[in-house]
């Protein structure tokens, strides 16, 4: 069963945001109650802790303005947490042990399989409805067929509310038969993306403009006196620009994606992130836009029944798609120039030998590559706002 996550931006009004902050408040208290019972314990016991729930509530008449479902929630987000933890300890890194929760450390609560309900109003919002809290005008820019089994209520660090609702998707997906349309994509630094096609897509402009202005905010934060109203006023301009560079790098990944996946039936890209590639990529300090694009060409075309098949990316460069032929390439040279009479852009040459090797690997009857299906498959639910969310991917 797949499940799919759709970030949608809430506009609540002052009185049902006092709700939602308060809400967020007793879920961190409740987080931290249940940390410093867990603490406690000897032989770590789940269904003890699980059941001092309604203990909590007898004690602190507060935490009946909860959602009793939110609430256990808090209990289950403890046990990911821990069990986390106790991954990255097998990985043999240094870790400590869970941390209480400070102010403003606690960015989301969570409404589980009930307690909410998406109301169609025909306009512009939508309507959220939330039990305990109430009614929150919701702005959804894509239409949720299939059963939404959760929903993640976040603050984000510019003081925007947004709803991560999870989409629970019946139909199984079943790869293509028929393979007609093939592209292959090269990824760069000149030209976001050379398809074989011979299309250049390049960065988004207003991107470069953003990130302009967005060294200026910072420039200007640097210079305001700390602890100072007015450092705190920039803090959040700061905040907000990094948003907008976010949603305006996704937009354009998830449309660039959606192209190609809607015009072609298999898509091959590289199968190893450009970071790796060359010193340059690395010096870029590249933004993970390239392994994001890559991850949604593979979910998208998967969930269209659609093929993501990537290659090795070892001579892609190098090589001439045409005769196969290793041609010598600095990093500056620009120009694929072979002895066979092929003259091409370098990135041109390259998507064409991607489309080659993709077009090697389907015909000699080797098992079809699956496109990862691990974006796709039913998250964790503390994972989930991982996928979309451009921002700090904190929970
Ligand atoms: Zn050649």
């Amino acid at each position: 069963m797949a499940m799919k996550t759709h970030k949608f931006r809430l506009y609540p009004s002052k009185n049902v945001e006092i709700k939602m902050l308060n809400t967020l408040e007793l879920c961190r208290q409740a987080y931290n109650e249940l940390l410093g019972l867990l603490n406690e314990q000897k032989v770590i016991d789940k269904a003890q802790i699980q059941g001092t729930i309604p203990d909590m509530k007898i004690c602190d008449k507060r935490y009946k303005q909860l959602y009793s479902k939110t609430m256990q929630y808090e209990c289950f987000r403890l046990f990911s947490s821990l069990s986390a933890l106790a991954k990255t300890k097998k990985r043999n890194r240094k870790v400590g042990r869970l941390r209480f929760k400070g102010r403003g450390r606690f960015k989301t609560f969570t409404y589980n399989q009930s307690g909410f309900k998406i109301i169609k109003t025909g306009k512009r919002h939508q309507t959220l409805l939330l039990s305990k809290i109430g009614e929150i005008p919701i702005k959804c820019h894509r239409e949720i067929k299939g059963k939404i089994k959760q929903i993640i209520l976040k603050i984000e660090a510019s003081g925007k509310w947004f709803a991560f609702v999870v989409e629970q998707i019946d139909k199984e997906i079943k790869p293509m038969q028929t393979i007609k349309n093939v592209v292959g994509l090269d990824v760069g630094l000149d030209n976001f993306v050379y398809d074989s096609e011979g299309n250049a897509v390049k960065n988004p402009r207003h991107l470069n403009k953003y990130k302009e202005q967005l060294a200026k905010l910072q420039r200007q934060l640097s210079k305001k006196k700390k602890k100072s109203i007015n450092r705190n006023k920039q803090r959040i301009k700061v905040a907000r620009m990094h948003e907008k560079i976010a949603n305006s790098r996704n937009d354009f990944l998830h449309k660039l994606s959606h192209y190609y996946v809607s015009n072609y039936d298999a898509i091959g890209m590289e199968d190893m992130l450009m970071t790796f590639k060359s010193d340059i990529f690395a010096k870029s300090k590249s933004d993970a836009s390239w392994g994001k694009f890559r991850q949604f060409i593979a979910y998208k075309a998967e969930s269209a029944g659609k093929l993501f098949v990537p290659v090795p990316y070892k001579g892609t460069t190098q090589r001439c798609s045409q005769c196969g032929e290793t041609v010598h390439k600095e990093l500056w040279d620009r120009e694929h120039n072979c002895p066979c009479g092929f003259i091409a852009p370098r990135d041109y040459n390259s998507a064409l030998e991607i489309k080659r090797l993709m077009l090697k690997k389907l015909e000699i009857g080797q098992e079809l590559p699956k496109s990862t299906s691990a974006e796709n498959r039913a998250l964790p639910p503390l994972a989930a706002t991982f996928v979309f969310d451009a921002g700090n991917p904190t929970l």
